[in-house]
């Protein structure tokens, strides 16, 4: 993946609710049935949290990568390609001396389909298959996305929130 497209500066507000500085989440869910959670760290806050904490505003459930798309466009500009990447030569351009997946108009990858669906996802390239849905750059992708709001103390003066 490359450089960033938009951001929404969408972000948590800060209150002495829950341990980690923001409000109260649903009653019903805790740290530990949250999506960003990892172990007994959360990735969302960057804290050490307890898995049996009643969860925070921020508590997200299992993710959905088929209602999301966010890594594959509009949160980073390319899919470059590494060597050996090249299964699928339709979908290839190169820019600026690099190969890389051509984009659509509005800026996602040309081989997501219909229901975000991939149309080489047995052959994707090797950036795709390293995406851990969860992890750290899936948080930064919907973030980016606008999809999952920031953390009250997160910077955004990274260059990533342009319009
Ligand atoms: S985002 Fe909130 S609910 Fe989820 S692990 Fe972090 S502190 Fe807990
Ligand atoms: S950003 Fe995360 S949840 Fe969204 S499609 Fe990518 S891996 Fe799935």
């Amino acid at each position: 993946m490359a450089s960033v497209r938009t951001s929404p500066r969408s972000s948590i507000q800060s209150t002495a609710d829950h341990p980690t500085g923001v409000a109260w989440g649903p009653e019903n869910e805790t740290c530990g049935s949250c999506a960003w959670a990892w172990g007994k760290k959360c990735r969302a806050s960057t804290q050490r949290i307890d898995p049996a904490w009643r969860a925070c505003v921020a508590w997200h459930g299992p993710l959905d990568c088929l209602a999301c798309a966010a890594c594959c466009g509009p949160a980073y500009d390319a899919v470059e390609l590494r060597r050996g990447d090249v299964r699928h030569p339709d979908f290839v351009i190169v820019k600026d001396g690099r190969a890389q997946i051509a984009r659509t108009a509005t800026n996602y990858c040309s081989a997501l389909g219909e229901g975000n669906l991939c149309a080489i996802y047995g052959e994707r390239p090797r950036c795709c298959r390293d995406f851990e849905k969860g992890g750290a750059n899936c948080l930064d992708a919907r973030r980016r996305s606008g999809k999952t709001p920031r953390w009250p103390s997160e910077r955004v003066d990274r260059g990533d929130d342009r319009a």
